[in-house]
């Protein structure tokens, strides 16, 4: 008798909790599919996301696995992983998805989630670059080489790290040739549309996470 009603609670305490995962990742999941219109339900994890993806080596979290943990809920796993600055927005996922799931849109609004976050990134660097890249094009309308990597350099810590690693070197030869071939512009132009460019960067990225 004891045993029975022993067993009773904890039965509903296994169901209280699936519930509990169950509201989370619906939560999660219908939090993210209306902010981005990606169909994140119809993935059925075929994995074509992630076979088609050039760097899916370098991430921890592979594609396909960010639209599973988005179901689950995990968004502290998805905001500190490498993926969401590893991603280079090239789409090849979203292109080789039979579902029409998303999947690249879905990482950059992730990118964004995590930027707001107080979550540390897992690639520090390339957080600095994306969020300087952001800067250059709000300042010119569009991004000039020079100015941006001049201005990733003055970013605290990173000129330090390049002349360590010697990339500063690799870095000022490769700009020096680029130079001479005329495909590096020195002083940049601002984009006729600066203003609106600057209008979508503070309605895309100004609301907080
Ligand atoms: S290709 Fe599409 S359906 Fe297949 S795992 Fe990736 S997101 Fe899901
Ligand atoms: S958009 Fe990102 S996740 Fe998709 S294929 Fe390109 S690098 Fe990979």
């Amino acid at each position: 008798m004891h045993d029975n009603a022993a067993h009773r609670r904890s039965a509903r305490s296994d169901v209280n909790r699936r519930h509990r995962i169950g509201d989370r990742g619906d939560h999660f999941l219908r939090r993210v599919e209306g902010e981005t219109g990606a169909n994140l339900s119809a993935c059925y994890q075929c994995e074509r996301c992630t076979n088609a993806c050039p760097v899916s080596a370098f991430m921890d979290v592979k594609p396909h696995q960010v639209i599973r943990y988005i179901q689950l809920g995990w968004r502290e796993t998805l905001l500190a992983s490498s993926t969401v600055w590893v991603c280079l927005s090239c789409e090849m996922c979203t292109t080789y998805c039979p579902n029409e799931v998303g999947v690249a849109e879905t990482i950059n609004h992730l990118r964004k989630m995590a930027t707001h976050s107080t979550i540390r990134p897992k690639e520090p660097h390339l957080a600095v670059f994306h969020q300087t890249f952001l800067e250059e094009l709000q300042r010119f309308g569009r991004v000039n080489e020079f100015w941006l990597m001049g201005a990733l350099n003055l970013k605290p810590g990173v000129l330090k790290d390049k002349i360590r690693s010697g990339a500063l070197r690799q870095e000022i030869e490769l700009g020096y040739t680029l130079w001479r071939l005329g495909k590096l512009k020195l002083i940049p132009h601002r984009c006729k549309a600066v203003r609106g460019i600057r209008a979508l960067y503070r309605n895309r990225y100004a609301e907080k996470d």
